[in-house]
């Protein structure tokens, strides 16, 4: 510890002959007195710059450089040099030590400005390790700095962040405002690389908003504007986003060039993740145009593991789909079954994920709202305080009037508390829905089924879990488009809802539906089986695809677990797949 500092190890120490040049050189310009400190901040400047335009190695081969002068320098220095290097970490694929090393410098002494910088930097960690509930307590920080601040030049990186997260979780109005806000302020920003970056973060909130045209011509002007300005990183994160984008399309051919380019570019500028998720893209591309080799049975387990490890559920159970469809292909049924089985794992832990981030952002949004309320019901007392101040006569009143505000704060701070627990519980129960069909959501069907059970447990009661999957949507989908196959997904939810109004019905995902219920014998449930399937759907129009569903149904025993009981329904959906579907299977 140097000056009440951590002392940390270098990111990258001892790299080859480069360094020692460069060093000779820097050494030279540092050796007159007196310039040293503005010398130091110049050379963080060109470190900074190296960084963003060029590889972050040689950034860090700078920042080693500079290493032995920065414990004495002043504080200012050292924590951007802490930062930069920070920077290099979570590229080289190290997020949790970056996020240590700012998490320790959020603890110095620093000016708003940095602190604010290493807010953001933490919630970009964060969304690169998931840990959404931290992002957006850093995203909230930020904010609230950013007020303080006032800045619009250091106010981007915070709109940035929260043009991500919004859309993220799906407040998309509010991350399409941000993301102009940004976009504007960058474009007017002296620094090229601003509107790169901006761009960057508005691009996928049109593809997560399901503006599919919008997101294609706002993901081309980012790659051309990233592109021009030689930034190969945010250019290939976007060639792989688009990639993305165009395969969900159908639009393969496109999607496999773009892919390739992302790969390269991310593999060459050194961001790992990136590298990683690209590459997911071009499997799944190429496994879509029958491209996909035996020979790269290696390349989906070196994706698999890297997933894996490092907890990324959502790549993973893409991942799991495309291998257990390419297990079916090659007549491997058990592998298939093998990977479907981790694709419901994963998926399942990606969906506690979002719900967990969508629960941090009401409480965000909350908070933001509470303590902007409270920050002005502050003001108004210093304002009142500083009435009190002028004469006798006007003190002695000013007390009245302080008295009768600081009744009346309170007053208003109680029915302020009120509405906020208020309006957190409307937006828990709205959480627990699924939008489109109204029905529970993944999350909130299993919390719900996992009490259902145990008070069965208790009175005795037998309950019976469906498992509900419609046959070739895809195909439904892609003869018919997307709208047509969500218009399905509303009919089969409400037929569901009609076939079991007494049973807890959730849409537990994509064109798949849960259904608990309690009855007296598995006939009975049969029974309402077959009557679903002769229930004809509302709203059908002549030319509308013919819809069938296949189910699984598994019965609840004592001492069963949730998950055990789930997979027997599954095991039993499948096999009702496998028997040629439009049909159900017992367990
Ligand atoms: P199977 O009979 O084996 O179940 O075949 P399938 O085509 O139904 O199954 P698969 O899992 O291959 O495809 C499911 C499709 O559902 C893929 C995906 O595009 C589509 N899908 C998932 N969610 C939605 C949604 O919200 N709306 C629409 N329109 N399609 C969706
Ligand atoms: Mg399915
Ligand atoms: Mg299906």
């Amino acid at each position: 510890m140097v000056n009440g500092r951590p002392g940390y190890a270098h990111a990258g120490q001892g790299w080859g002959d480069c360094a020692l040049t460069g060093a000779f050189l820097l050494g030279l310009l540092l050796t007159s007195p007196g310039i040293a400190e503005q010398d130091l901040r110049a050379a963080l400047e060109h470190a900074r710059e190296v960084s963003y335009q060029e590889h972050w190695r040689d950034a860090q081969r700078l920042l080693d450089e500079l290493a032995p002068r920065i414990d004495q320098s002043d504080l200012r220095a050292y924590a951007d040099f802490h930062l930069l290097e920070a920077r290099h970490l979570a590229l080289q694929d190290q997020s949790l030590e970056a996020l240590d090393r700012a998490t320790r410098l959020l603890e110095l002494d620093l000016e708003t400005d940095q602190l604010l910088q290493l807010r953001q930097f933490s919630a970009n960690i964060a969304v690169l390790l998931r840990d959404y509930e931290l992002a957006f307590e850093h995203l909230l920080q930020a904010l609230l700095l950013e007020a303080e601040l006032n800045d619009p030049a250091q106010a981007l990186g915070t709109f940035n962040m929260a043009t991500y997260l919004f859309g993220r979780v799906g407040e998309y109005d509010e991350a399409l405002a941000y993301g102009r806000r940004a976009v504007a302020l960058a474009r007017s920003s002296d620094t090229p690389n601003d509107e790169c970056i901006a761009r960057q973060r508005f691009s996928p909130v049109f593809k997560w908003a399901g503006l599919v045209e919008q997101a294609e011509e706002e993901y081309r002007e980012a790659i051309r504007v990233c592109l021009a300005l030689g930034n190969r990183l945010f250019a290939g994160v976007l060639q792989h986003g688009l990639a993305d984008l165009l395969r969900n399309e159908n639009r393969l051919d496109e999607a496999h060039e773009l892919a390739l380019v992302a790969v390269e570019s991310l593999a060459e500028t050194g961001y790992v993740l990136g590298e990683f998720e690209a590459r997911l893209v071009l499997v799944e591309t190429e496994f879509d145009l029958d491209l996909l080799g035996l020979d790269q049975a290696e390349e989906l387990q070196t994706l698999q593991a890297y997933f894996a490890e490092r907890g990324f559920w959502d790549q993973l159970a893409r991942l799991e789909t495309l291998m257990a469809r390419r297990a079916e292909l090659q007549g491997d049924a058990e592998q298939a079954l093998v990977h479907l089985q981790a694709y419901l794992d994963a998926r399942e832990r990606f969906l506690g994920h979002e719900r967990a981030m969508r629960l941090a952002y009401l409480q965000v949004a909350f908070g933001l709202r509470f303590k902007e309320q409270q920050i002005a019901l502050l003001e108004e007392s210093a304002r009142v305080a500083h009435l009190e101040a002028k004469t006798a006569t006007q003190q002695r009143r000013a007390r009245t009037v302080i008295l009768t505000l600081s009744l009346f704060l309170i007053a208003l701070l109680g029915a302020l508390l009120a509405r906020v627990v208020k309006t957190r519980s409307h937006f828990r129960h709205l959480s627990r829905l699924d939008r489109l069909s109204g029905l529970a959501n993944h999350g909130w069907f299993f919390e719900r089924a996992e009490q259902m059970l145990a008070e069965a447990e208790r009175d005795g009661k037998s309950l019976f879990l469906i498992l509900a999957d419609i046959d070739r949507f895809k195909d439904i989908n892609d003869r018919f488009g997307h709208q047509k196959g969500d218009q399905v997904l509303g009919q089969v939810s409400r037929r569901l809802r009609q076939t079991f109004p007494d049973a807890l019905v959730g849409r537990i995902g994509g064109e798949e539906f849960a259904v608990l219920v309690s009855a007296s014998d598995v006939t009975s449930v049969a029974r309402d089986v077959e009557a679903f399937r002769r229930r004809s759907p509302d709203g059908v129009r002549a030319g509308d695809p013919e819809v069938t569903v296949s189910f699984g149904i598994a019965a609840w025993q004592r001492d069963d677990s949730l998950d055990s009981l789930r997979g027997r329904a599954d095991k039993a959906l499948y096999q009702a797949k496998e028997a040629g579907r439009d049909r159900y299977v017992i367990a």
